[in-house]
């Protein structure tokens, strides 16, 4: 299911695009098409660090110098993650790219697959050589299957033109890269779990450690990274880290695709710098619709914390300015409201999501997100008591850091700020059995 048809990306910002570059140079109908990246100068880098042999470690100081952090919400600098795998293995390594994204109001990567797939298997594909892997997978969330095979025939382009396969341009490097769907749990964006589906099994997060670079897909060393992660390399190859760097801010390096939904006049992806104000991407995005004000923000999805107006208005848009005003980058979901939303029924909705994503193994999350959900919706139905805010508090409180993944933490997240700013409409609903926003 497609959540938008394009994504929009404002005019002021066609220069630095990174991720969505194909967008801004082609009056093609299929900007994502190979002739149109080849024309962007595409393959172009892994043509050359493959035939000129440029050493890993010299791949990864430019990469660690980009200052690229995670874009599937952790933010982990990529070349430190990179430079653990290692290096000498006697066997098979293996690529993973966690293209499933799940969260409500996160849908970047569908973009980028739809729109420049191309410059994904590159950045995979440089990933490959410079830490040894032989073979990859880029899972895709189940719930976008028009994109899967977007993806497909991008690989089968990408095979004919002599980019993936065996002895790659005359040496002996070798990479295969398939796609593999999943079928719409939440859970399977969890890297340990995405393995496990990809081995066929379960998809159940893992203890960790081992971490996937020692123990990765079927036991073998693997690098996880998100799909916007991989689709920054070429860029940065082909530009040297230290520009990337300084399209950003200080230790948010680049740019970064925000996907602006909820109560905005042009709803879409978004592409702008690192440290590009709040107040600004909200303008790229029409604005507060219907003329109305607004409310509050959750910046990077629902496992981050809610944000007022007044805590966001002065905002900067990366890791340490949304960090600062008291909330996370994410993934870069940003879900407006405007000041018709109702905090109340708003939480119901998404302690359910996190009830119902659940994958049970520990008892903390397993219970406790139903639990949450049963106290709110009982609020909801008008019989909530005042000590339910200091139960569905400790409730939240006992699940954080307590279990094997971060969902667990990511389900408490919302439940705490949420009642820390909007205790009053909690109260209110509470007391009079009816929203104070809406009166119903
Ligand atoms: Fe499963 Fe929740 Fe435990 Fe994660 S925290 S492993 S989702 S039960």
């Amino acid at each position: 299911m497609s959540l938008h048809k394009a994504p929009i990306v404002s005019d002021l910002n066609k220069q630095t695009l990174v991720t969505l570059r194909t967008l801004s140079a082609s009056s093609d109908a299929n900007p994502g098409s190979l002739k149109n990246y080849e024309k962007l100068g595409g393959y172009a880098q892994f043509k050359r660090i493959v035939t000129d042999k440029v050493k890993a470690t010299d791949i990864i100081t430019e990469v660690k110098t980009s200052g690229l952090r995670g874009r599937g919400g952790a933010g982990f600098p990529t070349g430190l993650k990179w430079s653990f795998m290692p290096r000498y293995f006697d066997g098979t390594k293996y690529l993973v790219c966690n293209t499933d994204e799940g969260e409500p109001g996160t849908f970047k990567d569908r973009d980028i697959i739809r729109y420049n797939p191309h410059q994904l298997i590159e950045g995979m594909a440089i990933a490959a050589y410079t830490l040894g892997a032989r073979v990859g997978y880029n899972y895709i969330h189940g719930e976008i299957w028009e994109d899967y095979e977007i993806f497909e025939e991008a690989l089968d382009e990408a095979r004919k033109a002599g980019y993936l396969g065996e002895n790659l341009f005359g040496t002996n490097f070798c990479f295969d890269l398939y796609a593999v769907h999943g079928y719409g749990a939440y859970i399977c964006g969890e890297e340990t779990a995405l393995i496990e589906s990809i081995e066929g099994k379960k998809g159940q997060p893992r203890f960790k450690p081992p971490f996937p670079a020692s123990y990765g897909v079927f036991g073998k060393p693997t690098n996880v990274n998100n799909t916007e992660s991989y689709a920054s390399i070429p860029w940065i190859l082909q530009h040297g880290g230290q520009a990337f760097q300084d399209l950003g801010v200080s230790n948010s390096g680049g740019t970064k695709l925000f996907s602006v939904s909820g109560h905005v006049e042009k709803p879409g992806n978004y592409e702008v710098k690192m440290g590009t104000p709040f107040i600004d991407l909200l303008e790229m995005a029409g604005g507060i619709w219907k003329g109305r004000t607004l409310k509050a923000v959750i910046p990077g999805g629902p496992s981050t914390a809610v944000m007022p107006a007044s805590a966001i208005l002065g905002a900067t848009m990366d890791y340490e300015g949304l960090s600062k005003a008291g909330s996370s980058l994410g993934a870069g979901s940003m879900i407006v409201m405007d000041d018709t939303t109702c905090m109340v029924t708003t939480l119901k909705r998404l302690s359910y999501f996190f009830y119902e994503e659940s994958c049970g193994q520990c008892t903390p999350c397993r219970e406790g997100t139903g639990w949450v959900y049963r106290v709110i919706k009982r609020i909801v139905d008008g019989e909530g008591k005042m000590e339910d805010l200091d139960l569905l508090t400790d409730i939240s409180n006992n699940i954080s850091g307590r279990t094997i993944c971060a969902l667990g933490e990511a389900a408490a997240t919302p439940v705490l700020s949420f009642i820390k700013h909007f205790r009053p409409e909690f109260e209110y609903y509470i007391q009079h059995g009816k929203s104070m926003v809406t009166g119903k």
